[in-house]
């Protein structure tokens, strides 16, 4: 009986020994021992791995959790066996419910089911970007790599990258590059035009000569202009800005913006009223702060009708001053507010043109106000004027 247990002993003994050595737990076959003690260093041998094992699967499930990709494990059959976070908000499901089923059961999308298929058949890695609509809309770099085992594929992750921001910061960068191209091309065909015809002899022609030169003088202007406002713009996006905060009085400064639209003003007999208090002290970059009203007073001119009105006020509410430009002026339609404060975006480009714009100075208005912690707003009603309005902390 004793001898039949002990050699039930050594058998477990050496199995765990072996365990040991295949699962690559350190620990030396130590013959000299009796059989006890040999399974009692085996059994803590194993328990140690145990130990660390269940550290490194805690470690792996905290990465797993904290990625902003999505991670799917499936088997050879292609059941879900784990997914992270990111995949339950991505596809809107509960990894509860989902594990253990089929994929297309549990992720009903046929073009990510493609990709799994080609990793099975191909035993290899496939990456590809994919156009989601469904629940959400939105553009992932998929990539799936096949898991093996003893040389046969044993499963497949599937690793979602979410770059819709990234396929949208590419296109505002494109079509701003485009924009900018189209913004110069135009004055300087112009220039260039006038340029030849003078040097070609329209220069003998007093009269048009001047006229010629008159355009060139408007292209000029305008392409300083554009230039002036990119630069602006890309100060004020360039992460080193640093704002040049100093305490000044708000109506004070309204006032100044507004003298230097006296001349517009009078051409078309406006009636401004600068209802602002004395008295509101704000903290903030006067220099751009000016340049927001500067903005904002040279639009309510600019898409102003003759006769019209212009009314500034603010209002302060909970340490925090609201201040209001209003116009009587054209008006903006409700299908373009939305994307009003958009660099080039212009309701009517002909006319902003003509009227000296560049379409960026509502972003540069938006961009000073966000960077001094503030937000931007418009009401308007097409036909009857606008109401373009900035919040500010004090
Ligand atoms: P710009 O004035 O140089 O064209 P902005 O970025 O300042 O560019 O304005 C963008 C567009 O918004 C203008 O072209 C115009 O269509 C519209 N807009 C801005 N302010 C007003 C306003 N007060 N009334 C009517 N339309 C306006």
């Amino acid at each position: 009986m004793f001898f039949a247990s002990r050699k039930k002993i050594k058998k477990i003994s050496e199995g765990l020994e072996k365990l040991v050595q295949t699962g690559n737990i350190s620990g030396e076959k130590d013959k000299s021992r009796d059989q006890i003690s040999r399974l009692e260093a085996a059994f803590g041998q194993v328990a140690g791995r145990i130990e660390q094992l269940e550290k490194e699967n805690s470690q792996a499930r905290a990465i797993l959790n904290s990625m902003i990709e999505g991670v799917i494990a499936l088997d050879r059959e292609s059941r879900i066996t784990s997914l992270n976070p990111t995949v339950e908000k991505i596809f809107g499901i509960d990894s509860k419910r989902v594990k253990g089923k089929f994929f297309l059961e549990a992720i009903p999308n046929n073009d990510l089911y493609e990709i799994i298929s080609g990793v099975f058949k191909k035993k290899e890695a496939v990456s590809r970007e994919l156009s989601l609509v469904w629940p959400v809309q939105r553009i992932f770099q998929v990539n799936a790599t096949p898991i093996f085992d003893r040389q046969k594929v044993s499963g497949c992750t599937i690793v979602v990258h979410d770059i819709t921001e990234m396929r949208k910061l590419e296109t505002i960068r494109s079509d701003f590059v485009v924009n900018v191209s189209h913004e110069l091309k135009t004055p300087l065909t112009s220039i260039k035009g006038f340029v030849e015809t003078l040097i070609e002899g329209a220069l003998e022609d007093k009269e048009n000569a001047k006229h010629f030169l008159q355009i060139i003088q408007e292209h000029t202007d305008r392409l300083n202009n554009l230039v002036n406002d990119l630069l602006d713009l890309s100060y004020l996006e360039s992460k080193v800005i640093q704002l040049q905060r100093q305490t000044f009085e708000l109506k004070g400064l309204v006032d100044k913006v507004l003298g230097g639209f006296w001349v517009q003003i009078r051409k078309s007999f406006l009636v401004v009223n600068n209802e602002i208090p004395t008295g509101i002290f704000l903290e903030a970059d006067q220099a751009k702060i000016e340049q927001v009203f500067v903005n904002l007073i040279d639009n309510a001119v600019k898409f102003n009708r003759d006769n019209g009105s212009i009314r500034l006020y603010s209002q302060e509410v909970d340490g925090k001053i609201t201040v209001t430009i209003e116009d009587s002026g054209l008006g903006i339609p409700v299908k373009d507010l939305p994307r009003i404060f958009e660099r080039f975006y212009r309701v009517d480009k002909a006319r902003s043109r003509e009227l000296g714009g560049t379409g960026l100075g509502l972003s540069i208005v938006k961009h000073i106000i966000e960077l001094h912690q503030g937000t931007v707003g418009v009401e308007s009603a097409e036909g009857f004027g606008s109401k373009f309005w900035f919040i500010l902390p004090k």
